[in-house]
């Protein structure tokens, strides 16, 4: 099975802003990208993207998951990086005509469409360094992918880092190369050092999230995660599954929470901690690596309510259970 994101359906839909006005989309190659060496996102990161995916029911019919909460958020980033402003409607059709044309090649479960829009600043102006890309270009990638946990689920070893951030506080809700650029190094460094998965960055102990996923801490049946400020990227994936677990009746803390008040909570037997983002829905965390010493989680595997929330979730997308939350639209 080739690695996650590494196989691309032969054409995407792709627009151009030219200052004024957006191009008609059209389906083109998907190598075919122009730019100009000079181009603003090439030496000034004006760049977004988002990440959500197609799903094949049994029946046959494909359908996109939540595509109008990652619309909201890529009209965000774009807004927050000073691009030109996206159309949603023009952006949401794009998707759709993607996810279309490629819908014979959506995988049955457990796999999905993966599906990758884009937005670029184009205009040559290597002077631009403190002024916006007057022109710029959207595009939508589609990826099939396998099932994420086809090896097995195993639970995660995290780094708790108390002193870097992932970036700067202002660009946390951006969804934005240049982020994952700046906590590229520190993760490379937690792998070699202490063989940790990811990093849980927690500034000045204010727990956070990891590189490119929400963190949960499930204490029984109350689940606590950051509320949302500019500091982090708001996950559809956090959202569907608190919104999910309120449902089924846990109660769901959004607030603050410390270092010092997670290490304490996780010793607890009936502990887990979680990962949410779309590539993998929900990923157990089993153990905390904090100044040298190994912290497990619960029982240090895999927890029964991150299991029973992931399930939840992957039954809506898969149409296994009721849409009751209208998140799904058919191509
Ligand atoms: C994409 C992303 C997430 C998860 O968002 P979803 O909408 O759930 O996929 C969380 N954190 C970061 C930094 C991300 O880039």
């Amino acid at each position: 099975m080739a690695a996650f994101g590494t196989v691309f359906m032969p054409e995407m839909a792709i627009s151009w802003f030219d200052g004024s006005s957006w191009s008609t989309p059209e389906l083109v190659a998907s190598d075919s990208l122009q730019l100009h060496p000079g181009a603003h996102v090439l030496h000034y990161s004006s760049t977004c993207f988002e990440g959500l995916k197609a799903f094949r029911h049994a029946d046959g019919s494909v359908k996109i998951f939540r595509m109008d909460k990652n619309l909201d958020r890529f009209e965000q980033s774009s807004h927050l990086l000073a691009l030109p402003p996206i159309d949603k409607n023009a952006t949401r059709e794009m998707i759709i005509d993607t996810v279309r044309r490629f819908a014979a090649d959506v995988p049955e479960a457990p796999g999905s469409l993966y599906i990758r829009p884009t937005h670029i600043g184009t205009e040559a102006a290597i002077g631009k360094a403190a002024a916006p890309s007057l022109t710029s270009c959207q595009y939508i990638l589609v990826s099939p992918v396998g099932d994420y946990f086809a090896g097995g689920v195993a639970a995660l070893r995290v780094l708790i880092e108390d002193d870097g951030m992932r970036c700067a506080t202002h660009m946390g809700m951006i969804k934005s190369g240049g982020n994952y650029a700046s906590a590229l190094l520190p993760i490379m460094k937690a792998r070699a050092e202490v063989q940790a998965d990811q990093i849980l960055f927690c500034p000045n102990g204010d727990v956070q999230e990891t590189g490119a996923a929400n963190f949960l801490l499930i204490d029984g049946d109350e689940i606590i995660t950051k509320a949302l400020d500019e500091s982090f990227l708001h996950g559809v994936t956090r959202d569907s599954v608190l919104t999910i677990a309120r449902d089924m009746g846990m109660r769901i803390s959004e607030r603050d929470i410390t270092v010092d008040e997670l290490l304490e909570r996780a010793a607890k037997p009936n502990c887990e901690a979680a990962l949410s983002g779309t590539a993998a829905v929900l990923t157990p965390v089993g153990t905390f690596i904090h100044h040298g010493k190994e912290i497990s989680i619960g029982n240090g595997g895999i927890g029964e309510t991150t299991l029973k929330l992931r399930k939840a979730l992957n039954d809506i997308q898969w149409g296994n259970s009721e849409d009751k939350y209208g998140w799904l639209t058919e191509v």
